[in-house]
């Protein structure tokens, strides 16, 4: 038996996105920029998934750039709100700890450009205040930039009052919604965003194909330069198979959202409040203010690294903060950000389901949990002296 329960770092694909590729492959493989009929096949039906992802989010089809992913979204939409800023002598960005790293390393750079960089702190729970968004809103603040639901807590921030706030002063505002699309309603107007970052493989669509949302008051910068696809805006040919995969699963996903989270829910509870009863653990983020999905937990006196080792060996995959920072031995830069301290913060566990996942997988899931740092509990050094009173607990 193996559990997959690793949804927040890639999904499996779903049957109708599969679906909806397999022409681009086969009859319909034109270039949409070409003026043969072939190609204008193949460009009526960019325009067609276009729209349709536009009015998914309440946007209009000229709004709607194509990228490679999440990472390129967010560099695209960080760099803009940066150079329409420096036109006007703006060089203040405003951002969180907890961001993604796609959002980090791009501010990083542009601070090493002469950018100043504000990131606001996240609650104990893992959700941004508003208030402190506004706070830190400076005359030259160009951009702020939040995203919409954590990749690894799963915690929710409140996107529409940032946005209000930013639209009232003026400044630039960006969200990356990689984790929410599909999950969460998203409407650009009711969201107040300027810029919105997606990604298809986060919702069963394809790996390699994401979007930006770009007001159409905000002039969108170029990464990529070349032909004039996507307006101008992103040069190269147009990943049509995956652009028409992501459509029909953001579709399918916004439809069925409600659906699937009233049998998601349940099965998370029952998840988070069976892994809580191991002694000396704790629950990350915000236990209402998160993604449908999403279980975050640290257990004390273990290593984040071998629980996931030995629950993969009883078919149970899940993950340790987030996929991009596995390799570093550094703890998760947002479990810090929660104030976890460093040696708790290396006991942590994601677990992200789906509502395909069942019942039983959930309890065989809290068992084997239990079972594991209970094992490694008895081989660990620092759970010896926590138990013996020469270390005191933090949890
Ligand atoms: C996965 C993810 C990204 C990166 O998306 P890719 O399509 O993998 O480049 C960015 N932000 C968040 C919050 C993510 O979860």
């Amino acid at each position: 038996m193996r559990i997959y329960a690793d949804n927040a770092a890639t999904t499996k694909m779903s049957k109708k996105a599969i679906e909806a590729m397999l022409p681009y492959f086969e009859e319909i493989y034109g270039n949409p920029s070409s003026l043969n009929t072939t190609g204008q096949i193949a460009a009526e039906a960019l325009a067609k998934a276009r729209e349709k992802i536009a009015s998914l989010i309440g946007a209009t089809s000229r709004e709607i750039f194509f990228t490679s992913g999440g990472s390129e979204a967010d560099n695209q939409a960080i760099i803009t709100g940066a150079r329409i800023g420096e036109k006007k002598g703006k060089k203040h960005i405003i951002s969180t700890k907890f961001e993604h790293h796609a959002v980090l390393h791009t501010l990083n750079k542009l601070e090493k450009e002469g950018f100043e960089i504000t990131l606001v702190d996240v609650n104990e729970n893992g959700v941004v205040k508003a208030e402190d968004i506004e706070k830190a809103i400076r005359e030259d603040t160009a951009l702020v930039t939040v995203m919409f639901a954590n990749n690894e807590i799963g915690t929710i921030q409140p996107i529409a009052e940032i946005g209000k706030i930013c639209k009232d002063k003026g400044v630039l505002f960006h969200t990356d919604a990689v984790q929410a699309a599909g999950h969460l309603k998203i409407n650009v107007d009711e969201l107040n965003v300027d810029m919105l970052s997606v990604s298809a493989h986060k919702f069963h669509g394809p790996k390699g194909v994401g979007f930006l949302y770009c007001r159409r008051s905000v002039v969108l910068r170029t990464l990529i330069e070349g032909g004039a696809q996507e307006r101008g805006k992103r040069a190269g040919t147009e990943n049509l198979p995956g652009i028409a995969g992501m459509a029909a699963a953001l579709e399918e996903a916004v439809e069925n959202a409600e659906k699937n989270s009233n049998v998601l829910l349940p099965l998370r509870n029952r998840l988070m409040e069976g892994l809580e009863k191991i002694p000396h653990s704790k629950i990350n983020g915000d236990k209402e203010k998160r993604l449908p999905g999403n279980v975050n937990i640290c257990f004390e006196g273990i290593e984040g690294e071998s629980l996931l080792l030995l629950l993969d060996e009883k078919g149970i995959e899940a993950s340790s903060g987030s996929a991009c920072t596995s390799g570093s031995l550094d703890p998760s830069h947002v479990l810090l950000s929660i104030g976890l301290p460093h040696d708790v913060a290396h006991g942590s566990l994601r677990l992200t389901i789906t509502e395909e996942n069942t019942k039983e997988e959930i309890d065989y899931i809290i068992s084997s949990v239990t079972e594991v740092v209970d094992y490694l509990r008895q081989m660990s050094p620092v759970w010896e002296e926590l138990v013996s009173g020469k270390r005191e607990y933090i949890l």
